[in-house]
């Protein structure tokens, strides 16, 4: 379940991994809209560049216009051709007149395309047009023109309609789109004229290989609608280099920052959080194995070094209870010595030594002898006291480093000698008897004397090993028997068994 979960590592590693990408994408998008912007504002003023471009060619041909029609009337010729048509109802000198621009051409003949003259009386009422040039027009002014010049009268219908005053009008009709080819001389880029009507000639592209960016301008007509439509296209490599190069500057500064923080994030988490936390649960989990002596090393962010140091005082705590437990399950309350529990404990250990080496183990069973009379005579208080400095006589009866002297229960205790034969273990039963005898602890009910006395068993192997250390022990207490049955305040030894 544990080797499922995602460690603190990886979450944080992947965290920081979407966190970068999402910047990297942010900044991805961010300098594609900046790009978009940028080719906007090209595209927003090399419109209005062809608008002037186009309205200051309009200017043009309407000067040229207006300058062919001041060349028709040198010396009221026009008026005259007009005049003899009234009168004599001859149109050919009118024709003649009209003709010429088309079929001999004008000062101004290269820069625009004449179409149609046409003549009008001051009512706007059609009079006559010239032979050559476009054929089938309706004979009437255009509607819009007729709209806009039927409002006013006199001179204020002239500046309607933008044109020369005779005795009548004379409509100058020119092809515009001739003319509009000027614009890409003024705006330096091929220009596609077209009508609004037809469909777009090229498809607006962002692209990044689509170096050329079509530009559109709707020329509108007098009427309001929109008549010509003019697409430029610009050359925008240079700035698609630029605007390329902006980007992946961007891109690639933001993906190493995130690169970099990332890493440092990581080490400055690795050092402070990671490790520190690493090596916490493998201290846990060592002591969790039974290895009681793990402290670890408090390292990491301050929380984590506080956490670390608080462990390791908490397990030193735990070692010292658990030490003090131990203690406390082996030692005897009353005498101090150890109890049979840690006695019985330690003799298996100790025989099996032996028994291996073959070296030789004694064992002393120790009573005091007509303590019943000593209890029911000084009281239970006293008796203890008595207990208590027997225990300390049998404990410095044994002084060897691996001698263990224990209350074995009531007033009965043993000796466990290692590497001791039966005279050492007479020796130490000697001292003991002594010492005791020396304590002179007032016994009045003693049958023996006037003071307490021991019995003491002892048990001691030789050649042949008794089969188990409970057999040893048994010796010890048949020992004991005989002791008390010779008359007590005496040490009996049994050696081997004789079965
Ligand atoms: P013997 O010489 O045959 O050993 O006679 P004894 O009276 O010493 O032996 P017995 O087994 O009849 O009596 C042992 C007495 O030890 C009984 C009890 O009053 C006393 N005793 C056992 N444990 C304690 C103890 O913890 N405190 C005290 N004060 N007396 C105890
Ligand atoms: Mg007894
Ligand atoms: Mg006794």
């Amino acid at each position: 379940m544990a080797g499922q979960r995602l460690s603190i590592r990886s979450a944080t590693t992947l965290t920081l991994i979407g966190v970068g990408t999402l910047f990297v994408l942010l900044s991805w998008s961010t300098s594609s809209y900046f790009r978009n912007a940028a080719l906007e504002a090209q595209t927003k003023s090399l419109a209005r560049i062809i608008e002037v471009a186009s309205q200051q060619v309009l200017r043009d041909v309407e000067q040229l216009a207006m300058e062919l029609g001041t060349a028709l009337h040198t010396e009221d010729n026009l008026a005259q051709a007009y005049t003899r048509l009234q009168h004599d109802g001859n149109p050919q000198p009118l024709l003649k007149l009209l003709d010429d621009p088309l079929v001999n051409g004008f000062v101004g003949n290269s820069e625009i395309e004449l179409v149609k003259l046409r003549l009008y009386t001051p009512e706007l009422t059609f009079v006559t047009q010239s032979r050559a040039g476009l054929k089938g027009l309706p004979p009437a002014l255009p509607a819009f023109l007729q709209a806009q010049a039927s409002r006013r009268t006199g001179a204020e219908r002239l500046k309607a309609l933008g044109g020369l005053w005779l005795q009548g009008y004379l409509e100058i009709l020119v092809n515009p789109t001739f003319s509009m080819a000027k614009v890409e001389t003024i705006t330096h880029m091929p220009v596609f004229i077209s009508l609004a009507s037809a469909p777009p000639p090229l498809a607006r592209t962002t692209s990044q290989e689509n170096d050329m960016l079509p530009i559109t301008f709707t020329l509108e007509g007098d009427d309001g609608q929109a008549v010509y439509r003019l697409t430029g296209l610009e050359d925008v490599s240079q700035l698609n280099r630029d605007m390329y190069r902006a980007q992946v500057l961007v891109i690639a500064s933001f993906i190493s920052i995130t690169f970099i923080t990332l890493l440092l994030v990581l080490l400055m988490l690795d050092r402070g959080l990671f490790r520190p936390i690493r090596g916490m649960l493998l201290g846990i989990e060592s002591y969790r194995n039974g290895e009681l002596e793990t402290t670890n090393r408090p390292s990491g962010l301050r929380e984590l070094h506080t956490l670390g140091a608080t462990f390791n005082d908490m397990m030193a705590q735990n070692r010292r209870d658990m030490r003090q437990l131990e203690r406390y399950s082996n030692i005897d309350d009353l005498t101090n010595l150890a109890n049979r529990r840690y006695f019985d404990k330690r003799l298996k250990e100790e025989w099996s030594r032996a028994s291996r080496q073959q070296a030789p183990i004694a064992v002393l069973f120790i009573d005091i002898d007509y303590f019943k009379r000593f209890n029911d005579h000084y009281g239970h208080p006293n008796g203890d006291k008595c207990l208590q400095r027997i225990a300390v006589a049998i404990e410095g009866a044994a002084r060897r480093e691996s001698d263990i002297a224990a209350r074995y229960g009531g007033e009965e205790f043993v000796i466990m000698l290692p590497d001791t034969e039966l005279e050492g273990a007479r020796r130490v039963a000697e001292k003991l008897q002594q010492a005791v005898g020396q304590l002179r602890i007032e016994h009045a009910r003693s049958r023996i004397g006037p003071h307490v006395t021991l019995s003491i068993g002892i048990a001691a192997t030789r050649a042949q090993f008794p089969e188990s250390p409970d057999q040893l022990l048994a010796m010890a207490d048949r020992a004991l028997y005989q002791a008390k049955a010779r008359g007590r305040n005496c040490t009996e030894a049994i050696v081997e068994e004789d079965d």
